[in-house]
């Protein structure tokens, strides 16, 4: 067997071609320049660079975004006043608080101030539950990005035990929600979990998503497992050991290359999307008026 490679990447671009064609429409039939809000607190080199790549991503399909660098010593309540600001602003679509803040910050106070309509990375209450419910809302971008990634590739997921390690807010959660409304038999794990090789072992869908490079051993997976890394480390490894897999497993995603790309994705499609519905609650009002 030679795993189906999940790449994230290609289908990206692929779908970066739609969502400019979809924007261009958009304007062409009256729509505002849809327009997605970036928010960096601090100067951590890693979270610039990816808000930056989620900066030029919108530029490659057409639509805005507004860059807002805040220092290192903001406080919740300036953060907050922030966050306000531009969910009244009408020009913004959609709001990106790059995760983490610094530690002084409220991070889920934040995260939480953000206007539901305008949450296009899934990071508040709200909208997690809205999602896990099975009601309309943007789910976490991590998660909506690799349920895209696994829908374009036929994985079966109805019926199938699906392994997340990892119970973050914005990715193993999410995940694992996302996954139990696909119909799959879900067991979340964490760094308390007792027996993780014997977990993984179980697992016909392995999600990494624990933060600490290759944590996770390939001698666990079992064969014909799908492989989903989240983790992106130096030296280009994942939370998951990758030795051997590829000639055994179903499926797998790169590293770099597989998740990371349809995250980005994921947000952007969720911007236009919310700037086609903001447009047509606005026009709504105006029939309304
Ligand atoms: P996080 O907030 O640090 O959460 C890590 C999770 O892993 C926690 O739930 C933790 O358990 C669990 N964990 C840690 N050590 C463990 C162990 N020894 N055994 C089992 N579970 C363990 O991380 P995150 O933000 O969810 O990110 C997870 C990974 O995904 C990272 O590699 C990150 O870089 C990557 N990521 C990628 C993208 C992308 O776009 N590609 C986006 C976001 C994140 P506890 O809850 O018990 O502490």
């Amino acid at each position: 067997m030679s795993a189906l490679i999940l790449d994230g990447k290609a289908l990206a671009k692929s779908r970066e071609q739609q969502l400019h064609a979809a924007v261009k429409k958009f304007q062409d039939e009256g729509g505002l320049q849809p327009v997605l809000a970036t928010i960096l607190v601090g100067d951590d080199p890693s979270s610039a660079t990816y808000v930056q790549m989620k900066v030029n991503a919108c530029a490659r399909v057409g639509m805005g975004s507004r860059f807002i660098s805040l220092p290192a010593s903001t406080t919740t309540d300036e953060l907050l006043e922030k966050i306000d600001q531009l969910n009244n602003d009408a020009e913004v679509c959609g709001i990106l608080l790059q995760h983490p803040v610094p530690e002084q910050i409220d991070e889920r106070a934040c995260f939480d101030a953000i206007a539901i309509e305008k949450d296009v990375d899934g990071v508040t209450t709200q909208g997690f539950g809205l999602m896990a419910m099975g009601e309309p809302a943007f789910g976490s971008a991590t998660p909506a990005g690799i349920m895209t990634l696994l829908k374009h590739y036929d994985i079966a997921l109805s019926g199938k035990h699906a392994v997340v390690l990892g119970r973050s807010p914005i990715l193993g959660k999410p995940m694992a929600a996302m996954l139990l409304n696909a119909n799959a038999t879900v067991t979340i794990c964490h760094s308390r979990t007792e027996n993780l090789a014997a977990l993984v072992a179980q697992a016909d869908i392995v999600v990494g998503a624990v933060g600490q490079p290759e944590l996770i051993k390939a001698e666990w997976i079992k064969d014909g497992a799908v492989v989903v890394d989240a983790g992106y480390h130096a030296g280009g490894v994942g939370d998951i050991e990758k030795t051997g897999l590829q000639a055994r497993v179903a499926a797998l995603t790169p590293v770099p290359g597989g998740v990371g790309p349809m995250t980005i994705n994921a947000l952007i499609s969720h911007t236009l999307e919310s700037a086609q519905r903001l447009e047509l609650s606005s026009a709504q009002h105006s029939v309304i008026e």
